[in-house]
């Protein structure tokens, strides 16, 4: 048993070794000719991989390149998550592209923002507005009757490659996507959060897939056709989303769907707190300060912004946490405060040393700098004749 293990890890590393190295050449190509035939040959390594539910070899050559080489890296990246989100499916003998889709929302309540079973209503209604507005004609759909919050996504290469296939064989079969919702990860409560709905379409090999692309259809005609999504999914989501002010996003390939949702969920986050004090306390933007500070831990992880009453030089009432994403910090500090000017706070203090990357001992909620310079937890005010948000500790 010990001898196989042994040989079984040494393969395991061989693997992530050739995955690199092939990453490498791919990153250093000088032609569409030669990129085809290094991109070949890690496809059918990354397809092999995820299929024996080995992906922690992809996860160990990502590692190494992100360490070493930066182009390789997003290039392996790419083709890896391209592996994971999309397949080719037999369906009555015949080939079929099949592509795993995530439609986004952004939400905030004062209560909670639901992550929940839809009814099968809702799932086919919304895999009605899939095939209406998006998917190119005669395209198979299938819709997972959950709505997702980021935490209950599938994490690693190889979850997101399990549930696209499961998604895939849903569609070949015509029916919704059952999900255990028991077997989902408890999200963590936020003010404002992205919810997300999860799809397959499945076209003919080689055929379009949206309806921008078919023959005849022009393409510019995907803005109109996005937006006419967007409208209907908004309200057939109206119902789950009693008690949130929401909006929805492009619906895009998971990955991509979710990087965007990452990126604009930042400056909702900034408008959910700011309406959130004006409804709960009366404080309108002009009564406000805000305090910006990078927080780090080894290397700067993110922003944290304080907003309390103007001229209270201690108390934050609510923050927000505005994860780098890739941006440097002083492109952020700048998003930041050209946000909340568009928002109306004009009173703000960026603090230009650091703070550790601190959460509160009881409850876990991230630290938010205060203008006098200290990482404080936020509370409600004093005076507050409703306190929703204080914390008992
Ligand atoms: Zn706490």
């Amino acid at each position: 048993m010990r001898r196989n293990r042994f040989i079984s890890r040494a393969r395991h590393n061989a693997d992530a070794e050739t995955l690199a190295k092939l990453a490498r050449r791919l990153s250093e190509s000088g032609s569409r000719l030669e990129d085809q035939l290094w991109e070949r040959r890690l496809l059918e390594l990354l397809n092999d991989r995820l299929a024996r539910g080995f992906d922690a070899d992809i996860e160990a050559a990502l590692d190494d390149l992100s360490r070493t080489n930066g182009r390789a890296y997003d290039d392996l990246a790419d083709l890896a998550e391209s592996c994971a989100e999309s397949a080719v499916i037999e369906i009555d003998g015949k080939p079929h592209d099949a592509l795993l889709v995530a439609a986004p929302l952004l939400a905030w309540s004062r209560y909670k923002v639901p992550t929940t079973t839809l009814a099968a209503g809702v799932v086919d209604n919304i895999g009605v507005q899939f095939a209406g507005h998006l998917a190119a004609r005669g395209a198979r759909i299938a819709v997972a009757d959950y709505l997702f919050s980021i935490d209950q996504l599938p994490e690693s290469l190889g979850e997101v490659y399990d549930l696209a296939h499961k998604l895939f064989a849903c569609a070949a079969q015509g029916t919704r996507m059952k999900v255990d919702a028991k077997s989902l990860r408890e999200p963590v409560s936020m003010l404002a959060d992205t919810r997300y709905v999860l799809a397959a379409i499945v076209a003919p090999q080689g055929q379009a897939l949206y309806h921008w692309q078919e023959t005849g259809v022009d393409p510019d005609s995907k803005a109109a056709a996005v937006e006419a999504f967007c409208t209907q999914f908004a309200n057939v989501l109206q119902p789950v989303l009693t008690g949130c002010r929401y909006r929805v996003l492009a619906p895009n390939a998971f990955h991509a769907a979710l990087r965007l949702a990452d990126r604009e969920l930042r400056e909702f986050s900034l408008e959910a707190a700011l309406a959130y004090l004006k409804l709960t306390y009366d404080l309108g933007p002009s009564a406000l300060q805000a305090t910006i500070a990078a927080y780090e831990d080894k290397r700067i992880e993110e922003i944290r912004i304080g907003i309390g009453r103007a001229g209270d030089e201690d108390q934050v009432i609510e923050g927000v946490v505005w994860p780098l994403l890739g941006d440097d910090e002083e492109k952020a500090q700048e998003d930041i405060e050209a946000a909340l000017r568009r928002l109306g706070v004009t009173r703000i203090t960026a603090h230009a040393h650091r703070f550790p990357l601190e959460f509160c001992d009881d409850c876990g909620a991230p630290m938010f700098p205060n203008p006098a310079g200290h990482s404080v937890h936020a509370e409600a005010p004093e005076d507050a004749d409703e306190q929703p948000a204080a914390p008992l500790h």
